[in-house]
């Protein structure tokens, strides 16, 4: 039998009675390696650890965390086109895009090595005579983190170091199908010097792993991205145990095209919003808003675009487009094509699955036109390379439309108007809002997150990250 991956348990690479194998999605001949399945016992022992070495954690140096992080993120920069090649192996994600995502993740551990060391108070002069207030910032304790299979290497990383920089403890569950890159992050952390039982990573099943996580009274507080059904549920279970909790979930996000947006512009940014990293984005463009004056030259340029890209292996050059991650999602991708043709959609172009020389997931970007925002295809979450158009007569439809969705992740707008984009500015009922730019791409140093169905708490990313991942302390003293 190969080398099994072990689980990262108190500072020891702890082995399970099951694995699961990693398949590529690209091939599926391909065993990317066979990761160990934790049980609710190893879950139980990674929080045990995870509790006893918050205390000396908690009153490390930040200079020391700092270090650790810093070191961190060298290593996986240092790596990034092994550690691409792994994720775009498991995700299927093409290897620039699996090489961007992992520099990324260096990237902000870098960012939290120095905000390990930029985490400040205030002081405010009491309404009494010789009080002094002071509002200091303290870490949770352990904290529980549940990532999704489309980004393997930033949201983990987006979660694990702003969690470390400000003094917690951490028990990672990512999700089964990509343990990998999670795995390489868990041994740079190591060698990095992080001590035993400050990062833990168990591998395995959200119903027995993450259930765990989320049920057990020693973890203080949960951050959660993935599926609204998981995040909602997950949400009520940390609800009812006490804990703090952040959750980002799904889109369904809107890109407005008005008649005087440059095409050029407009089409690239639904090009790339909709159908680049296989559709699998929460931000992903999902829903096309376009007004009647420019309507057909936008879907017949956009078309011609999709005709041009080059769906097959993730790793191969010249690749634009890699498979779907999986059987269950292409499944699902295939079901919501169907329904868009029931519901009476008209198909433009793609949405048939492909065959390559190796045997994958493999999916033609799919385009439909005429539909109406009521629509399931234009209601619900598909997550996948399928996108849709709704025709409208001018931006006041267009914003209405735009928002008339349950969810409010990122929202965006071509346009060549200043007062268009300023009103869809303070107007899009979204966490992020792109002028002339696809609805997915963001920034690590600034705020990430949604409003709506699509999040819950606090904010990710950037400096913004400490309101989730510390607490408020407001202390009186009188010196007499
Ligand atoms: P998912 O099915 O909800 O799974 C997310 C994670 O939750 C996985 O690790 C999963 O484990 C775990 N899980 C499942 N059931 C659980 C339970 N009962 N208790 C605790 N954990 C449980 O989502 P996904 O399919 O991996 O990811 C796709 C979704 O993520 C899409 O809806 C997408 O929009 C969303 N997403 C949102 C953002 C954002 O920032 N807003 C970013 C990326 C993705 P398993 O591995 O066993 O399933």
């Amino acid at each position: 039998m190969a080398d099994v991956y072990a689980n990262l348990i108190g500072g020891e690479w702890v082995a399970s009675t099951t694995a699961s194998r990693n398949i590529n999605p690209s091939d599926l001949s391909d065993v990317v390696g066979e990761y160990a399945q934790a049980d609710a016992a190893q879950t139980a022992a990674a929080i045990d650890a995870a509790a006893a070495a918050f205390p000396a954690w908690a009153a490390a140096s930040p200079q020391r965390r700092s270090d650790i992080l810093d070191a961190a993120g060298s290593a996986i920069l240092a790596r990034k086109d092994e550690l691409g090649r792994l994720l775009s192996r498991e995700e299927g994600k093409t290897l620039p895009e699996g090489v961007g995502e992992v520099t990324r993740a260096g990237q902000i551990f870098k960012y939290f090595a120095g905000e390990a060391l930029r985490l400040s108070g205030e002081r405010l002069d009491s309404t009494r005579p010789g009080v002094d207030v002071d509002i200091t910032r303290e870490p949770l304790g352990v904290i529980g983190l549940i990532t999704p299979w489309n980004f393997p290497s930033a949201i983990p990383a987006w979660k694990i170091a702003p969690a470390l920089a400000y003094g917690n403890t951490v028990v990672m569950k990512p999700a089964d199908a990509v343990p990998g890159s999670s795995w390489a992050l868990a041994e740079i952390l190591v060698q990095a010097g992080v001590p035993a039982g400050v990062f833990n990573l168990v591998m395995g099943r959200g119903s027995v792993v993450g259930e765990a996580i989320v049920s057990s009274p020693k973890i203080n507080a949960i951050s959660f991205t993935g599926s609204v059904a998981t995040g909602r549920r997950i949400g009520a279970r940390a609800f009812e145990t006490g804990k703090k909790f952040q959750l980002e979930m799904g889109g369904k996000n809107p890109l407005v095209v008005l008649d005087d947006a440059d095409l050029a512009i407009a089409v690239g940014a639904a090009l790339n919003g909709a159908f680049f990293s296989t559709g699998q984005r929460c931000t992903a463009s999902s829903r096309f808003i376009v007004t009647e004056g420019i309507h057909d030259r936008f879907v017949a340029a956009l078309a011609e675009k999709m005709a041009a890209l080059t769906v097959d292996h993730a790793l191969k050059p010249g690749t634009d487009i890699g498979p779907v991650v999986s059987q269950d999602q292409l499944e699902q991708d295939l079901r919501y094509i169907a329904i868009a043709k029931d519901e009476g959609a008209r198909l433009v172009a793609g949405g048939e699955r492909l065959t390559r020389e190796t045997d994958g997931y493999y999916l033609s970007p799919a385009l439909f036109a005429d539909t109406a925002n009521s629509m399931r295809i234009n209601r619900e979450e598909v997550f996948g390379p399928v996108a849709s158009v709704i025709r409208v007569r001018d931006y006041d439809e267009a914003l209405a439309v735009a928002n008339d969705t349950e969810f409010g992740l990122s929202s965006g707008i071509c346009t060549s108007s200043l007062k268009h984009a300023t009103h869809f500015k303070r107007h899009a009922q979204a966490g992020m809002v792109m002028v002339n730019l696809p609805t997915a791409g963001v920034d690590p140093h600034a705020p990430f997150g949604g409003r709506k169905g699509s999040s819950y708490g606090a904010r990710e990313q950037g400096a913004y990250a400490r309101d989730f991942y510390t607490t408020i302390k407001t202390s009186y003293v009188f010196g007499g």
